[in-house]
This record gives C-alpha cells, structure tokens and sequence, in this order.
C-alpha cells in the first residue's frame, strides 16, 4: 500500500514537471503582444512584418525586428481582408503569409498534453492492474506450501549426525532410515515395506528438528520442512491444499524427506476442543493421513514428524502405515551434555581454564537449546568483559543466566523489603540443609533475577531418573520454608511466597493423582494434562471418578501440604538463631555460594 502511494506520487511529480515544461516553451522570450487587425494593416504598409502565419482565426505575427504579436482575423481569408484594407499587393506578399490549415506543429502542440494525460491515465491503470494481479498471485500463494527446503549440497550449513550429541538410540534408529533412502532397492527386493512415518518425540530443545535435518544430510537427499503451527494460521481449507502442495512436491523430488515439526499443533486429538472444534485443524490433519496413506508401496519419501506432547496426537496418525515407527529424545545426561558443549563451544575462541566436564555437571535438566543457548551466553559475557577468550567463569556465571533469567541489579529492594527476601530464602536454605532428602543447596541470593525477587538454588549431585516419595515429601517442605520463615520472622505475610504456593499445590496434587503416593487412595492414576487447552480432556476424564473420590483426593493433597508446613515450622523454630545468621549474611552480601553456605550449617 505504501508503495502504491509512492508510486502515485512520482507519477503526479512527473506529470506536473511536463505540464510546467510545456508552459516554460510557450513563454520562451517576450510574451507576444496582442494587436488589432488594423495595427496589423499599418505594420504591413509600413514593411516592418517578417512573415504572418495563420492557423484559423489567428495570426502569429513575426516582425523584422524579432517582436512576436499575435492577432485575430475576420471570416475572410486573410490576404483578401488586406486587400479590402487597401494594402499593395507586393507589400502583402512582403509579408510572407503562410496559411495552415490546423493540422500542423500547432495542432500537435495542443494534442500532445492531452495524449500525455492519457498515455499516463493508461500507465496508471495499467499499473493498478498488475497490482491487482500481483496481489491475486500472492493471494494464490496462500494455498501452495510455504515449506523451507534444504537441498542436499546446495545448503552450506548441512547438518549431518555429527552435529547432534547424545541421543545415541535416536540416531541408531534413524541411521536405518538414512538406508531406506540411499538404498531403496535393497528393502524393496527383500519385499520389506519402506517406513512412511517417523515421529520424533521429546522434550523440548532435545535437538528433534536438528536431528531431522541431520537425516537429510547424512542421505543427501531434499527435506522439505514445515511447521505445524504454521498450517493453521491460515483461512479455513488452506491448510489442507498446503499439505497437498506439499506432498506433490516431495513426491516430485524423491527420494525426500517431509518433516511436518510440531506435529501437536495439527495432530491433536480430534474432537476434544472445547472452542466448539477447530475445523481447520481437522481438515489439515486429515489430508494429512490421506496423503500418507496415498503413497504407492514404492514412492520413497519418508515423512518425519516431531512434538514433544506425544500424548496429545490423535490415535489415527500413530496407525501403522503413518507415524509407526517412534523415535524418542531422551534428555541429555551427564556425558551428552558434554558433548553437547563441545559441539558449541568449536566455533568459540576459549580459554585452557575451561572444563566442560564441570559446566555439564552442574547443569542437570538442560536440554540441548539451553547448553548452546549457555555458551552463546558466556561468550557474550566475555565479549562485554573485554576478554580475549572465554573462561570457565563466564561459563559457570551464564548457568544462572540461563536458569533464571538476567540479574536485574537496578531492582532495588528497600531495607524492609531485602530484610524479608533475605528471610525468605535463609527459610528455603535452613529447611532444605536441615532435611536428608533434598538437593544440595547451590546458591542463595537476594539479587532479583527474572520474575523472582530472590532465589535459592539446588542442584542434584548427579542426574537421576527416579524419585522418591520421601524426596517429594521434603520437597514440598523446603518449597514451604520460605512463606514459613517471614511467618513466624514478620507475623505477616507478603507476596513473595506466590510461586512457591503454586508449585506446592500442583506437586502436592501430583503425589496424590499421578504417582499413587498417598496411602489412603493408593496406587491409581488420574490423569491430567494441566493445561488449559486440553480443559475439555480433562474435564471429560474427571468423570471416571465420584464427587467421593475428589474430595478425598482434596483432603489427601491437603494433608501433605499440612505435614509440609509443620516440618518447616518445626525447623524454621528450632533453629531460628541459624536462619538469623544466613539471613544477616545475606543482607550483607546479597549472595551465599554454595562451599560458604556448607560451612555456616557445619557451624553448631
Ligand atoms: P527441538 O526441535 O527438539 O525443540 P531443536 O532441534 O530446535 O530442539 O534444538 C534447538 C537447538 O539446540 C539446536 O539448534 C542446537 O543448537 C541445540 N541442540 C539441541 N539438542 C542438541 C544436541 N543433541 N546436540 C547438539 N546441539 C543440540
Ligand atoms: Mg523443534
Ligand atoms: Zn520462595
């Protein structure tokens, strides 16, 4: 639109320029005087005419001095009305009378104006056209697929399985289907059925859309990419002919690969919305399952999908000759986030000091976009600082970045409000050190960072794949101490404690509904999604219980949070002269490391 307004406005300049040449060109020298036919009479008698040309009705006059006059003569032809007016007649043929009759430069000098506001006229229609046209084009375009296609060798950056760490099992698997593609033939004539879908499930940031991409490079074939959000957040029935365009041209250009990511956001159970059913998703999903049922037996084009919300996708596409085969990311451990570092840390200038083995072990529960968001982070770091490589302290200074957001250091919190964070997390402090089952106490702070106004980290010493009822339990304790701690410290409570009391309430229900760990309901599942899009799932599965079963469900979370709050009330009591001393500390220092915080609770 912009455009076109520019557009317009050049069009007016130029138009304006030429009809102010035009007018320049008429008045070049003296403007031409105007004088009667008598005037004319006597200039002629007098032979100080040039010549008289004659268009019509007017004379233009040219005198032997240069002079320009015009004039108007009567019906009759001009040499008769000198005549009349008793001129010689060898001083009318001085006068060089030249008659034209209109279709001359003259007439041209007229037209031309008016040929040019039509020309443009023309243009401008012209150009409103094409507009129109491009705008239908893009209009057309709505449908054809906006997919993202890699080619193999044409893509600088190819990825190949060597820029993915960890996930062993994952590339192991996807390695056979790295064969299907190079080698068709060899499956076809043993009579197996080439694989048609491959879901890749895993936690966010786990590396699913890097390791699809790597397939296509390790088989060097296409790979068309598109996400599933981006199908529906068209007009209704687009979504559907762009995965027809889709598939077309995989099919096209097989063998290839067609990665549909975030699968969940089309493949979502049908027929749970509450919004009174998303059509558009289920006419897409839809062609989705007809294009893959589709495929000839031999059509070699393998159609990857990924989402970390597996248990969400409609039964219909995880049929066989769909998303059959099932590739799960787990999260990297110990080792792969090494190696995960590694992978990001090439292309970075560091320093001898760093040992990654050190970050990956203080970084339990990153996934693979957080350990390269963290190095991308540290260099940064060290980029500000002036250094000339990264070292292992911006490294371990960008974990907490990561974790929790930047330091917001211009926050300040007045003497009240730092005396009361400081107590609130010297409470979280105290009642995790004072228990046996809980994480290491890492860091205090009372530097607001993110949302959270201070905070208290703890890391587990090692990754860990269970838990246990008795971690939980001591964990709903230490997520208590800090609202426990300005309790009994202030005798009055504030907004600190607002996340705390939300993790509390949804693990405590956890414990009851998903992990069967209260003894009065015993080991029976409930399940939940907890999130308000599936509102309507849940809802519809909370009939399988009775109004009994919930309200002892109620009474079962409310117990654990009742035991909580008196382990936490009973430590934060006991040992109060403690939970002064680190909370004096903190006031003064803003921050506890963890070797400083170990040596304060060994104190007696
Ligand atoms: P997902 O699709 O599972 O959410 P991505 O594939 O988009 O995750 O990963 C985001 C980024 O995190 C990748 O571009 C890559 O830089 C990094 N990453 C994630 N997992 C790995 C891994 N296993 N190895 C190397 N880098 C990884
Ligand atoms: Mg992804
Ligand atoms: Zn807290």
């Amino acid at each position: 639109m912009n455009q076109l307004a520019k557009q317009i406005a050049i069009i007016f300049l130029v138009f304006l320029a030429i009809s102010a040449m035009f007018t320049f060109s008429n008045s070049s020298g003296k403007k031409p005087e105007t004088v009667s036919i008598g005037q004319l009479v006597s200039q002629i008698n007098e032979g100080k005419v040039k010549s008289v040309k004659v268009t019509g009705d007017e004379l233009e006059i040219v005198l032997n001095d240069g002079a320009k006059e015009t004039s108007l003569k009567e019906q009759s032809s001009l040499t008769d009305s000198l005549k009349n007016y008793g001129v010689a007649p060898e001083k009318i043929a001085a006068a060089n009378i030249e008659v034209s009759d209109g279709s001359g430069k003259d007439f041209l000098v007229s037209i031309v104006p008016s040929i040019f506001f039509f020309l443009l006229l023309i243009g401008f229609v012209w150009m409103m056209l094409s507009r129109l046209q491009q705008g239908n084009v893009q209009a057309m375009s709505f449908g054809q697929s906006r997919a993202r296609i890699y080619w193999p060798g044409k893509d600088k950056n190819q990825i190949t399985f060597k820029d993915v760490a960890g996930v062993k099992e994952a590339k192991e698997e996807l390695k056979e289907i790295v064969d299907f593609l190079q080698s068709p033939k060899k499956f076809t004539d043993m009579g197996a059925r080439i694989p048609r879908g491959v879901l890749l499930m895993g936690s966010p940031g786990t590396g699913k859309t890097l390791l699809a991409r790597a397939v296509a490079g390790e088989a060097g074939v296409p790979f068309f990419s598109i996400s599933g959000s981006e199908f529906v957040e068209m007009f209704v029935g687009v979504g559907a002919s762009r995965v027809r365009d889709l598939f077309k041209m995989a099919k096209k250009n097989a063998p290839a690969i067609l990665f549909v990511d975030e699968i969940d956001a089309v493949g979502r159970q049908r027929g749970t919305g509450l919004g009174g059913g998303h059509d558009e998703r289920e006419q897409t999903l839809n062609q989705i399952l007809v294009e893959m049922d589709g495929f000839e037996t031999d059509t070699n084009v393998i159609v990857m999908a990924a989402t970390n919300r597996p248990d969400v996708l409609d039964p219909a596409l995880l049929r066989p000759g769909r998303f059959d085969r099932r590739v799960v990311l787990d999260d990297p451990d110990i080792n792969d986030r090494e190696a995960i570092l590694k992978i990001h840390a090439k292309a970075k200038h560091l320093d001898k000091d760093v040992i990654f083995r050190v970050i990956a072990s203080r970084t339990p529960g990153f996934s693979g976009a957080d350990l390269s968001n963290l190095a991308n982070e540290a260099a940064i770091l060290a980029a500000r600082r002036e250094k000339k490589k990264i070292t292992q302290t911006e490294f371990l200074e960008s974990i907490e970045k990561v974790m929790m957001g930047p330091e917001r250091k211009s926050h300040l919190l007045n003497e009240r409000e730092k005396k009361i964070a400081a107590y609130h997390e010297a409470g979280h402090a105290l009642v995790s050190a004072s228990l046996a089952h809980t994480d290491p106490v890492h860091k205090i702070s009372i530097i607001s960072r993110g949302k959270a106004a201070g905070y208290t980290l703890q890391l587990p010493s090692e990754d860990r794949y269970l838990k246990t009822k008795s971690e939980f339990v001591d964990q709903l304790a230490v997520l208590l101490g800090g609202f426990v701690a300005e309790k009994v410290v202030f005798s009055e409570l504030t907004t600190g404690a607002t996340s705390d009391l939300g993790k509390l309430s949804e693990l405590s229900r956890d414990l009851v509904t998903r992990y069967g760990m209260s003894d009065k309901i015993g080991p029976v599942t409930f399940a939940r999604t907890g999130e308000m899009v599936f509102l309507g799932r849940e809802l519809g599965e909370r009939i399988h219980y009775s109004e009994k079963i919930a309200s002892e469900i109620d009474n079962e979370v409310a117990k654990f949070i009742e035991d909580a709050r008196k382990t936490a009330e009973r430590i934060i009591t006991e040992r109060r002269k403690k939970l002064d001393e680190i909370a004096g500390i903190l006031i003064e220092k803003e921050t506890i490391e963890k070797e400083e915080f170990q040596k304060l609770m060994k104190k007696a």
